[in-house]
């Protein structure tokens, strides 16, 4: 069992946030809130959410703080929730940490724990750009770190996996400096309130799983 249910997964793009979140998530029954699936099924449903999100989301741009913020915030308020969430690609920046913390304030939660998923770039690039996803459950593969069993298939479903259209080179490399310049400080700023924990996310998943129970435990 973990100690720590409300939290916060932090890190690059490629950094495996989403991969250990559907691992945690489903052994430890929480509520995975990936900011980049909702968004991309605002789009694919042709929302209006979707359709103000839809030319960031392609550029590999961030969508306006408060559109994310609002979409969170009711997120949070879904029932699966009252047992532990994961935060997974949300807040990005400073001001969407600010306004993350007044939706708790309002809803009686806080953030337990923010786990901060340490990898170079040179990795995060080639992650990124041999990222495979299936169209069904969402899970990740990768033709150079973990291959489906049968090429462009999905294990779990036997549906055709997809690349991403921001996973391009160019692309990745754009969200990767956005990263830097406002994700980034993300890390001191938990820091500060003594949240943060770190992991080796240059790891594969199996090793990096462990030590991310360790750390809310
Ligand atoms: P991800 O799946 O986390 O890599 O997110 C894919 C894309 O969705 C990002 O490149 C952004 O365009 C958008 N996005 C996801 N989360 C956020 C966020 N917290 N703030 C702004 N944009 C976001």
């Amino acid at each position: 069992m973990i100690k720590n249910r409300n939290l916060v997964f932090l890190g690059a793009p490629g950094a495996g946030k989403g991969t250990l979140a559907q691992m945690l998530c489903q052994e430890m029954k929480l509520a995975h809130i990936s900011t980049g699936d909702i968004l991309r099924n605002e789009i694919k449903n042709g929302t209006d959410l979707g359709k103000k999100a839809n030319s960031y989301v392609t550029s590999g741009g961030l969508v306006p703080d408060d559109l994310v913020a609002d979409m969170v915030g009711k997120r949070l308020l879904e029932k699966d929730c009252q047992n532990g969430f994961v935060l997974d690609g949300f807040p990005r920046t400073v001001n969407q940490a600010d306004l993350l913390e007044k939706v708790l304030v309002k809803i009686g939660k806080k953030i337990e724990k923010v786990v901060y998923f340490e990898a170079n770039e040179e990795l995060l690039i080639k992650r990124l750009t041999a990222r495979l996803l299936c169209k069904k459950c969402n899970t990740n593969f990768n033709t150079i770190f973990s291959p489906p069993i049968k090429k462009g298939i999905c294990d779990k479903c036997g549906i055709e996996l997809y690349q991403r259209p921001d996973d391009s080179l160019e692309t990745a490399k754009d969200r990767l400096k956005i990263y830097n310049v406002q994700t980034a400080p993300l890390v001191p700023y938990y820091k500060k309130k003594n949240l943060l924990s770190v992991i080796n996310a240059e790891l594969s998943k199996e090793k990096s799983y462990p030590e991310l129970i360790k750390v809310l435990s």
